[in-house]
């Protein structure tokens, strides 16, 4: 039944076979729309929209955002990047041409098809935050040569680029700044903490904690934020953000590291590890502009989501191969 849609429109999702990406393209297929879904395959994998590749809406493509794309579209995603430290580290002069030449070529692209276009941005443009909860006014304190600076300042790059692209040439932009996310078909060995701990858990081996984890993050499932970035996307006109999305409730790691022994029964014990390099101590969305704006909020609470991701997991660790 797809009562709520009116006209079918061509949308291009980058990063479409990654975590959120792969969601995202699966609320879009569902709604009827002609999907285009492309991506490296840097951190995503095919498996994670091989569900969708029969569908006479659905389209995969192999392509780097860092070069251009000539394509029609009406609406485009702009979620291609690593996420993960592990990931966004790994090669950090490649993810900030990701960020940046990622957002020209595909700004440059909305310009000429007159698309709508969203873009994934993040908490982390507000790098170690003086300020709690944090506020979309909020400018940040970021660290400009850290070893977090590739992602962080080529994420706040792109803001600046599609600011000007929306005043310099009058695009339709919609910004969405993600908070910690968290769902299947996270990658297993990204070394974000929901992840890692429940794969820990599940395997019986130790819980990491960096630093004595008191830190805190808020963690929101994956199907909230979806809906989140539609109803930014479907926004009237003059919506462009910055906008947070995320769950506004806090957890520290000990927290997490209990609620994730206890839903999987697991015996594993937890070792205390030195805390990474500019580790936020803390990370809190205010989300009132998103629920005063779209009308949005979180509903799924952090154990139900979890006791959702621990199955996937379950599944996933069963699988002969990680494919
Ligand atoms: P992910 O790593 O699972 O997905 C990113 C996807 O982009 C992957 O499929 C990867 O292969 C692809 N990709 C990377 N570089 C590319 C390139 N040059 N060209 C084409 N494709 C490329 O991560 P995710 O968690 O799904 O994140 C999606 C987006 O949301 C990212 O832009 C990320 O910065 C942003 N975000 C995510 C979170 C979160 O908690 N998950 C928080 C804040 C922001
Ligand atoms: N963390 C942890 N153990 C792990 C992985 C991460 O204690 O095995 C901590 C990390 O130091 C940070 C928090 O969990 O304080 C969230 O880390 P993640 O990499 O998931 O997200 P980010 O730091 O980007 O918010």
């Amino acid at each position: 039944m797809q009562a709520s849609l009116t006209v079918p429109r061509r949308i291009l999702v980058t990063g479409g076979a990654g975590f959120l990406g792969s969601h995202l393209c699966d609320r879009l297929v569902e709604a009827g729309h002609e999907v285009l879904c492309l991506d490296n395959y840097f951190t995503g994998r095919r498996k994670n929209v091989a569900h969708l590749l029969d569908k006479p809406n659905f389209e995969l493509m192999r392509h780097d955002v860092t070069f251009p794309l000539y394509v029609e579209v009406d609406e485009i995603y702009n979620l291609a990047c690593p996420a993960s430290p592990i990931h966004y580290q790994y090669d950090p002069v490649q993810t900030t041409k990701t960020s940046v030449h990622g957002a020209i070529n595909m700004l440059g692209l909305a310009k000429r098809t007159k698309a709508k276009i969203f873009q994934a941005s993040t908490s982390e443009v507000y790098g170690d935050p003086s300020i709690h909860p944090q506020p979309e006014e909020y400018w940040g304190n970021v660290n400009p040569i850290g070893p977090r600076s590739c992602y962080d300042e080529g994420k706040r790059c792109a803001e600046t680029l599609f600011f000007d692209y929306h005043r310099q040439h009058g695009l339709r932009i919609k910004v969405a700044r993600i908070f910690n996310t968290y769902g299947p078909r996270m990658h297993p060995q990204d070394g974000r903490v929901v992840s890692n701990f429940i794969v820990q858990a599940l395997k019986g081996e130790p819980i990491t904690i960096f630093g004595d984890g008191t830190q805190t993050r808020s963690f929101c499932y994956v199907d909230d934020l979806i809906r989140s970035f539609i109803a930014l996307m479907a926004s009237p006109d003059d919506v462009t953000g910055p906008i947070n999305v995320g769950n506004p409730v806090e957890f520290s790691m000990l927290d997490l590291a209990q609620a994730v022994l206890d839903l999987t029964g697991s015996r594993s014990r937890i070792d205390f590890h030195p805390l990474p390099q500019d580790d936020p101590k803390q990370r809190r969305p205010d989300i009132s502009r998103a629920k005063a704006i779209l009308g949005w909020q979180p509903e799924v609470q952090l154990r139900e989501g979890l006791a959702r991701t621990i199955a996937y997991f379950e599944a996933r660790l069963a699988e002969p191969a990680d494919v």
